[in-house]
């Protein structure tokens, strides 16, 4: 080919490859926290392009034609990660006086995945820009909540889903003959695995449907699963990409999910003992630590909660922010009279970690550093606010390394580079689009 005609076809094909000019939105940030070191440095600029930061500094040049946002009176940080909840579970006093058994039979699938997507919306309206999902979801909703929002359907928070929990017969639950022998009387939402083939079905079957976490029921029945049935599991999820997380309700599960080497353990039922176990073998805590209030709770359940919480800090525990949040009452109100939305009820766990006497630099670094080192998504560019990761940024007035409760009032949020919250107002016009403009395949 003559050199010419060369120079013409690569200069079509740098033309043809080269995408029409992302937007690029400059930051103007008055104090950027890194909640990695409890430090701050004052008067930074962020330069946003597409999805993704591409500067920061004090004198990072302003680009002619930059989208200029001034937040130079506030404090901006990655956005927060709640490690432990359920987006498609709501169960509720009435109808179903909080059996969320009864919450499988009333809510269809698709109506708890718009309940999903509702709750998450709020979520992200304050702050949370990563949830871990695990289980209670129907059949995959939160897989379909994640498909939503990675696909460009809508907003909203990423999204770490597990599909239904694995456990040994019957879940959480103990199912009538009836409902066991013949599935097709309402089941609960558990897929049930007895032996090591069906343990690496169910972790297999997850994966497939798209589930990017695994969650095990470790001992909510007694015969639970044993060391080796846990690292089965691991290492089949493993296959996948996903780590497993553990529901252990009693001190002997705790024991086996450590002697497992399992990646997360939910709920508090760890002995001082096995908190500094789990301390030198760096595995996550996800305690969810319920505060004590008019709609939740009772005072000698929060005084353990707040006692455990504090032996797991004091044993440096890889400790995350928690919530298990599945339920509503009509008690859940502000003193005006407002309702509390659910990221208003998620933030109030702030309640327990000061009860512990948690420092807030620390409780800050579990609401989003360890949160990320959890969920796992810092390979993939998402969670600290640092070059060449997404936009994924908050911002809030006062100072959240000396009062934590600066998070309850979110000012600003950005996810992916787009702007959901400005001024204190939900702004996501810009996250709606009528059909999936990310990509199909992204799931
Ligand atoms: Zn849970």
């Amino acid at each position: 080919m003559p050199a010419r005609a060369t120079l013409a076809a690569a200069l079509t094909l740098v033309l043809a490859a080269t995408p029409a000019a992302a937007q690029v939105t400059a930051i103007r940030a008055g104090r950027l926290i890194d909640p990695a070191t409890g430090t701050a440095a004052t008067n930074q600029i962020i330069l946003v392009e597409g999805e993704t930061i591409t500067a920061i500094g004090s004198n990072v040049p302003i680009p002619a034609g930059a989208d200029v946002i001034d937040l130079s009176r506030l404090s901006v940080l990655p956005g927060l990660v709640d490690t432990h909840t359920h987006q498609a579970m709501t169960y509720k006093e009435v109808p179903e006086n909080n059996v969320y058994y009864l919450t499988y039979i009333l809510d269809s699938t698709p109506l708890r995945a718009i309940q999903a997507a509702s709750n998450t919306l709020q979520l992200l309206d304050s702050g949370f820009t990563v949830i871990r999902d695990v289980g209670n979801n129907a059949l995959y909703a939160d897989v379909a909540l994640r498909m939503a929002i990675e696909q460009g359907w809508m907003p909203g928070p990423t999204i770490i889903p597990s599909g239904p929990m694995i456990g040994s017969t019957g879940g959480q639950f103990w199912p009538t003959p009836e409902m066991y022998k013949q599935h097709d009387i309402m089941y609960p939402e558990y897929i049930d695995a007895n032996s090591p083939e069906e343990i690496v079905r169910a972790v297999r079957e997850n994966l497939l449907f798209g589930a990017k976490t695994i969650k095990l029921c470790i001992d909510c029945k007694p015969w639970g699963y044993s060391v080796d049935d846990i690292k089965l599991a691991i290492s089949e999820a493993a296959k996948g990409g996903a780590k497993v997380e553990g529901h252990c309700q009693t001190a002997e599960g705790v024991q086996r999910a450590i002697d497992a080497g399992i990646w997360a353990i939910a709920h508090a039922a760890a002995t001082p003992e096995q908190h500094a176990e789990m301390a030198e073998k760096g595995i996550f805590l996800n305690s969810t630590d319920t505060p004590f209030t008019p709609y939740r709770g009772s005072e000698a359940a929060f005084k353990s909660t707040v006692a455990k919480l504090r032996d797991a800090w004091e044993k440096k525990v890889r400790i995350t922010f928690s919530t298990d949040f599945d339920y509503w009452n009509d008690r859940m109100k502000k003193a005006d009279g407002e309702w509390m939305s659910r990221g208003d009820l998620e933030i109030n766990f702030l309640l327990t970690w000061k009860a512990a006497g948690i420092p807030a630099p620390d409780i800050l670094k579990a609401m989003t550093i360890t949160g990320f080192e959890e969920a796992d998504v810092i390979k993939d560019g998402r969670g600290p606010i640092e070059v060449g990761n997404y936009a994924d940024l908050i911002a809030v007035a006062g100072d959240p390394l000396t009062d934590i409760d600066a998070l309850r009032d979110v000012q600003f949020v950005m996810k992916d580079g787009l702007v959901f919250k400005q001024n204190g107002v939900m702004t996501p016009a810009k996250g709606f689009h009528p059909g999936p403009v990310k990509g199909w395949r992204r799931r």
